[in-house]
């Protein structure tokens, strides 16, 4: 069941690692159905290269595999989707990923500020990805802890462990994975070049008043 998901689902967890935003073994991705609310998730126990979507588990909100035709078992952060899933009823995409300059901030337990627009596109309703307190990769703990904050913003930092996206679909959330570590890269290099010390932070205000430009209209200037 659920084969065209499932192909979506392999599709993204290779453009992830194709992207850099994760190596074999590392980074899981999952889909929900909008129709039973099942939830097509990657495997553990084979490299992504290797991925077929036959391979690819489905799981319903409990955590109950409804179906595994390869006989793998679904990713070992599987708590943590749910969660991300039951936090966000608007979502339907989730990205895990341990990419590397975001990562470098949750290990330093350091909020990515907003420092060029790009920060809009990931949700962020205070201005900042936020940082979630470590748990142990794979616990309920963690699962429980990423809650709040994906109320905050669609991207958030997991301490010491990773980074957690949500989307409309996978392939948004995916998105919203590039543009978070784009942001990441660019703020570390944006420190690094400044001594250490924090750039000018774009308020939540300006970015809240961002639109199109008024004095643009297609009646008006398209001849
Ligand atoms: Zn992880």
């Amino acid at each position: 069941m659920l084969e065209d998901l499932k192909k979506k689902v392999v599709k993204c967890a290779l453009q992830a690692e194709r992207a850099g935003l994760c190596r074999p073994h590392t980074g899981n991705f999952s889909l929900r159905d909008a129709r039973t609310g099942n939830i097509c998730i990657t495997p553990t126990g084979i490299a992504r290269t290797d991925l077929s979507y036959h391979d690819i588990v489905v799981v319903n909100m409990d955590g109950k595999v409804l179906e595994a035709e390869t006989g793998l078992r679904p990713t070992s952060e599987i708590l943590m989707h749910l969660a991300a899933y039951s936090a966000r009823v608007d979502m339907y995409g989730v990205a895990h990923t341990h990419s590397k300059f975001a990562t470098t901030f949750a290990i330093l337990k350091k909020i990515i500020p907003a420092i060029v627009y790009e920060i809009t596109e990931l949700g962020c309703k205070k201005g900042y990805v936020p940082v979630v307190d470590y748990q142990r990769p794979g616990t309920k703990l963690l699962a429980n802890a990423i809650i709040d904050s994906l109320q905050m913003a669609d991207v958030i930092l997991l301490e010491s462990h990773g980074v957690v996206s949500i989307g409309a679909d996978l392939q948004a959330a995916l998105l919203k994975a590039e543009f978070a570590e784009e942001l990441a890269e660019i703020y570390y290099n944006t420190l690094m070049l400044n001594g250490g010390r924090e750039p000018k932070h774009i308020l939540v205000d300006e970015l809240n008043a961002w639109k199109y430009p008024e004095e643009f209209s297609i009646g008006k200037n398209c001849m």
